[in-house]
C-alpha cells in the first residue's frame, strides 16, 4: 500500500486527444521513462504521469499531434517563500535521505546580465559597415600575445610567440565527456568543430579510438581523475585543457559508477570494467599556482611546446585574483566557466547555489588582467549559458577572446532541457549509452544542424558588429564602449565596467 507521506503529485501530465489519436502506440516507443505504456487487456494507452520528466519526445513524435505535456493542475496552496518544488524537495529527502541530484544548469532566476547590457549601433559620424559588402573578420587566435614588439641584436623582428589555436569563428564546444554525452553526440560535436573551423572537447572522459582522426579540432581534457590521459593522448589533441573547476558544481568532483563502466567508455576511459571512477574535487598534486604551473609545463613538455594549455575555472567570488595567479603559470589560455553553465550531473545545492554569474567573472578577469599589464600573456574562453549570438557579442566587448557553448549545442541536437541527463535515459539520444536511445541521433544529422547553429550566429555577429561600425573582432574585444547597461545598480555597472544606457 502506498505511503501518503510519500506521494508526490506529478509536476507534468500527459495529455492524449482521444478524438485525434490514432493509436499508433508511438508514443509508448518513444517514451524512455515508461511513462506510456500499452495494455492490452483494456486496449488503450495508459500513462503514468509520475515517470514523465516533460522531454517532449512523444510530443514531437506522435503523428497527429494528438499529445501534449501540461504542467500538472493540482498545486499547494500559494505561498510567496515555500514553492511547490521547495516542498517536494523536502518531501523526498525525508523520504531517502539523500543528496539531490540534478543536470543542466542552473534554473533559478538569478539576474542575467546578458539580458540587461545592449550593445551600440553607428549613426551618422561613424557609419556602420554594411557585412553584405565588406569584409568582416571573425577569425580569433587563442594563446598568449606577448607584451610588445621584440627585435633581436640585428633588429629583426622576434616571431616566435607561444603556440596558438587558430579559430574561423569566435566559439568552441565545451567539455562534454563520453559517457556523459553519447558516442552519437560526440561525433555530431567533433565532424562540426572540423567543418566549421573550430574545437570541441573531450570533457575528461578520454578520447574514443576513432575519434583520433579529428584531433586538430580537439581540445582534449585533463582533469582531477586522469582518466584516459597518455602520451598519445596529449599528443593527439590540438591544445590541452587543465579542468580545475566547472561552472555547474565548483568544488565539486564527480562520480561514474562501476555498474557503468563497460566497453569501449571502460577502455577509453583506462578504468577496469566495473570499478568506479571517481574525478576527486581537487587535483590531489595541485594545492597552489605553483602546483599548477608544474603541470602546465609538465603537459608542454609532454607535448613538445607545441600545444596551447588551457586551465578551465568556474566562476568563483575570488576569480579576478585566481586568474591573475593563473596568468602567471606559463598557460596559454583561461576558461571560466559561470554558474548557469550545463553539466551531466550535480548535487542540485550545488548547481543552484555555488559560484558567480560569467558576465560578472568575465569582466573582473578581464579588467584585473589589464591593471596588471599582463592581459597579453593569456586569452580567455568564457562559458556557462551563452544562449545567442548577441550574447557572444556582449561577451567579446566585456573581455572575451571566444566563448564555450554547450547547452545551445545540445539544443541543436535536440536537447529539450527536461534536465534529467543524471538518469541516463535521454529519449533524444544525447545524454544517454542506451544502444537503442543512443541511435535516434544521427550523427551526420547532428553535424549538419550544429554547423547551422554556428553558421547563423557567425552571420548574426557579422551583422552585429557592422551596426557597430566594427569590422573586426579584434577590435571588438574588451570594447566596452559598445555596451550600455539598464536596470542595473551602480556597483554592477562597476563590475562590468559599463555605462548606464542614456550616459
Ligand atoms: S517522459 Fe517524455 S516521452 Fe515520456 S511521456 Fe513524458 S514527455 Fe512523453
Ligand atoms: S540532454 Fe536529454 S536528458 Fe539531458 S536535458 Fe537534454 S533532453 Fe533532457
Amino acid at each position: 500500500m502506498m505511503n501518503a507521506l510519500d506521494f508526490i503529485y506529478p509536476e507534468y501530465e500527459v495529455v492524449r486527444d482521444a478524438a485525434k489519436c490514432v493509436s499508433c502506440r508511438v508514443c509508448e516507443r518513444e517514451c524512455a521513462n515508461g511513462a506510456t505504456v500499452f495494455d492490452a487487456k483494456s486496449g488503450l494507452l495508459l500513462t503514468d504521469d509520475s515517470k514523465c520528466v516533460n522531454c517532449q519526445r512523444c510530443v514531437a513524435m506522435c503523428p497527429v499531434m494528438a499529445i501534449k505535456v501540461i504542467k500538472s493542475g493540482n498545486g499547494f496552496r500559494a505561498n510567496g517563500n515555500w514553492s511547490r518544488s521547495t516542498i517536494c524537495e523536502v518531501y523526498r529527502q525525508a523520504s531517502t535521505g539523500g543528496v539531490l541530484l540534478s543536470s543542466m544548469g542552473n534554473p533559478h532566476k538569478y539576474p542575467v546580465y546578458w539580458d540587461r547590457i545592449l550593445i551600440n549601433a553607428s549613426q551618422v559620424t561613424n557609419p556602420p559597415i554594411d557585412p553584405l559588402r565588406e569584409p568582416m573578420e571573425t577569425r580569433v587566435f587563442l594563446g598568449g600575445r606577448g607584451s610588445g614588439v621584440e627585435r633581436d641584436k640585428n633588429g629583426r623582428l622576434k616571431c616566435s610567440l607561444p603556440p596558438h589555436l587558430d579559430l574561423s569563428i569566435p566559439m568552441l564546444f565545451s567539455a562534454m565527456s563520453y559517457w556523459s554525452i553519447s558516442y552519437n553526440a560526440h561525433e555530431a560535436l567533433a565532424g562540426a568543430a572540423e567543418e566549421l573551423g573550430t574545437f570541441y572537447n573531450t570533457g575528461e572522459g578520454g578520447l574514443h579510438e576513432n575519434f583520433y582522426r579529428y584531433g586538430k579540432n580537439t581540445i582534449v581534457q585533463v582533469a582531477s581523475g586522469r582518466f584516459g590521459v597518455h602520451g598519445e593522448y596529449l599528443n593527439a589533441g590540438a591544445a590541452i585543457e587543465i579542468k580545475m573547476g566547472q561552472g555547474a558544481k565548483p568544488g565539486i568532483g564527480g562520480h561514474l559508477p562501476g555498474s557503468k563502466m563497460a566497453g569501449d567508455i571502460a577502455r577509453t576511459r583506462m578504468v577496469p570494467e566495473g570499478s568506479s571512477a571517481i574525478s576527486p574535487a581537487p587535483h590531489h598534486d595541485i594545492y597552489s599556482i605553483e602546483d599548477l604551473r608544474q603541470l602546465v609545463y609538465s603537459l608542454k613538455e609532454a607535448t613538445g611546446y607545441k600545444k596551447p594549455v588551457i586551465i578551465k575555472v568556474a566562476a568563483v567570488h575570488n576569480i579576478a585574483a585566481i586568474a591573475s595567479g593563473i596568468a602567471r603559470t606559463g598557460a596559454d589560455v583561461i576558461a571560466i566557466d559561470g554558474f548557469r553553465g550545463g553539466t551531466g550531473a550535480a548535487p542540485t545545492r550545488i548547481r543552484d547555489n555555488a559560484g558567480i554569474p560569467i558576465e560578472l567573472a568575465l569582466a573582473a578577469v578581464d579588467g584585473q588582467l589589464r591593471r596588471e599589464g599582463i592581459r597579453g600573456n593569456i586569452s580567455i574562453i568564457a562559458g556557462g549559458s551563452i544562449r545567442s549570438s548577441a550574447d557572444v557579442i556582449k561577451a567579446i566587448a566585456l573581455g572575451a577572446d571566444a566563448v564555450y557553448v554547450a547547452t545551445a549545442a545540445m539544443l541543436a541536437l535536440g536537447c529539450h532541457l527536461c534536465r534529467s541527463c543524471q538518469l541516463g535515459l535521454c529519449s533524444w539520444g544525447i545524454a544517454t549509452q542506451r544502444p537503442d536511445l543512443v541511435k535516434r541521433l544521427s550523427a551526420e544529422e547532428g553535424r549538419r544542424r550544429l554547423v547551422n547553429l554556428f553558421s547563423a550566429w557567425n552571420r548574426e555577429i557579422k551583422e552585429m558588429m557592422g551596426a557597430m561600425g566594427i569590422n573586426s573582432i579584434e577590435a571588438l574585444r574588451g570594447n566596452r564602449l559598445m555596451l550600455r547597461g539598464v536596470g542595473m545598480s551602480s556597483k554592477e555597472l562597476e563590475i562590468l565596467g559599463i555605462r548606464h544606457a542614456g550616459e
